[in-house]
């Protein structure tokens, strides 16, 4: 196995995928490439966890949103760039909902998908460090949350919480960073798949904002992505 993060690129038109392979090569990465979706599940079952993964929308036998998917089903959290031919918004939200990281259209810059595997990979390896520790107690801004023996302070006072909205923030804890749908939150947190009624999260992630936001008005951890979902982000959003 060699030294260098290893990636895994998905796309069949079969010159593309060269091009990317040298690029990807000459910015320091070993590259597997594979020409379809059953390749590449025959890749991700037999190799070490790959540093990222760049995948093609169209493919012969399946598409990537379905490879995103499935990964994401079965916790594997490698960073997805998704490459498509259509900058349509619904592809872009269909894109986050499956849990790819990021999103490139056809035709694009080699320099700028270089850059952003790079950002991708830096950011999951940040996240890790941030949430690692999570075991059992978070911290995050001025609140402690002990997912144990559920006691919950937030600037030093206690506070009362359901078992759901616990199972929500350790969810949101997990996945640091990355932009979590309300279908993806309805499916892991509440255990419901196709539920039509997502208001339900965000009257939860409301609950949360007044819990733990020093403004619930406007929040600095529990941040709306408009289209997409929401976004957790431990150490609070500098833009805010
Ligand atoms: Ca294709």
């Amino acid at each position: 196995m060699s030294d260098k993060p290893t990636l895994l690129v998905v796309e069949d038109e079969a010159h593309l995928a060269r091009g990317l392979k040298l690029n990807f090569e000459l910015d320091g990465y070993a590259v597997d490439t594979a020409s379809s979706g059953r390749e590449a599940f025959s890749f991700l079952a037999r190799t070490e966890p790959y540093a990222a993964i760049v995948l093609d929308v169209t493919l012969p036998d399946m598409d990537g949103f379905e490879i995103c998917r499935r990964l994401r089903d079965v916790g594997d959290y490698t960073p997805v760039i998704m490459l498509t031919a259509r900058s349509l918004v619904e592809d872009r939200v269909q894109g986050l909902e499956a849990g790819a990281d990021d999103y490139l259209t056809k035709p694009f810059d080699i320099e700028e998908l270089v850059a952003r595997v790079r950002s991708a990979i830096r950011r999951r390896g940040w996240e890790r460090e941030q949430t690692a520790p999570v075991g059992s107690v978070l911290t995050f801004g001025e609140a402690r949350v002990d997912f144990d023996t559920h006691e919950v302070t937030v600037r030093g006072e206690q506070v009362r919480m359901t078992k759901l909205e616990l199972d929500l923030v350790r969810y949101f804890a997990q996945n640091s960073g990355r932009v979590v749908s309300r279908e993806e939150l309805l499916k892991h947190v509440w255990k419901l798949a196709n539920h039509p009624n997502t208001r339900t999260v965000d009257n939860f992630v409301l609950r949360l904002r007044r819990h733990f936001e020093p403004d619930a008005a406007e929040p600095v951890h529990f941040l709306s992505v408009r289209g997409a979902g929401y976004r957790f982000l431990p150490d609070g959003d500098d833009d805010a």
